[in-house]
């Protein structure tokens, strides 16, 4: 019999009484762990996705175009593996005004088959070489990013440079940093 979802195990006996049939539909279903962003991150399919985003957004770039990449990460609870959903890009940013860039990830799958294998999402921030040197952006996961990642229960994983601040014409060549984001390093167990 489970607890999960019952706010006290002490009186089971009770609820069982109250609410057998609930109880029966409920204990034929099973507990889904997801996997924790430590293990994701490191993951060489999900390394080698990440590194070829990175260089995704480097190419694309240039004179008045930039753009974000980044996926889905899926666990398979069969199999124990982790695996990535297609490559997803933002939209063209054709100008500098706005230093931050955006990406509005797609699930790859119908609802139910999303919902029950997520476990994660990456995106890269943008470089500002061909940007004029008057603008300047800070690194790392914005407030939209923390919020999103919040809203969904998942870790987010995010590409951006290796400086906390980077300017107008600074190399899309300088070092990058990994940062994982949100409040959520795993997402929660999930009953189905
Ligand atoms: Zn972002």
């Amino acid at each position: 019999m489970l607890c999960i979802g019952f706010s006290s195990c002490s009186n089971e006996n009770d609820e069982f009484v109250q609410d057998n049939k609930e109880m029966n539909t409920r204990s034929v279903k099973a507990i889904h762990t997801f996997p924790n962003v430590s293990r994701i991150k490191t993951d060489p399919d999900v390394v080698k996705k990440m590194n070829e985003a990175w260089e995704e957004m480097k190419n694309y770039a240039a004179k008045g175009k930039r753009r974000e990449y980044g996926f889905y990460i899926y666990y398979d609870e069969s199999s124990d593996k982790i695996h990535c959903g297609k490559m997803q890009m933002g939209d063209n940013i054709p100008n500098c005004e706005g230093t931050h860039a955006s990406i509005e990830l797609k699930p790859d799958y119908p609802a139910l088959e999303f919902q029950n294998t997520v476990c994660a999402h990456f995106h890269c921030h943008t470089t500002l070489q061909y940007c004029p040197s008057y603008v300047s952006r800070e690194t790392g996961p914005s407030i939209g990013d923390i919020n999103f990642a919040n809203s969904q229960q998942l870790p987010g994983i995010l590409y951006d440079y290796e400086d906390a601040k980077i300017y107008g014409g600074d190399s899309k060549d300088k070092k990058y940093k990994m940062q994982t984001f949100g409040e959520y390093a795993q997402r929660p167990d999930r009953i189905y």
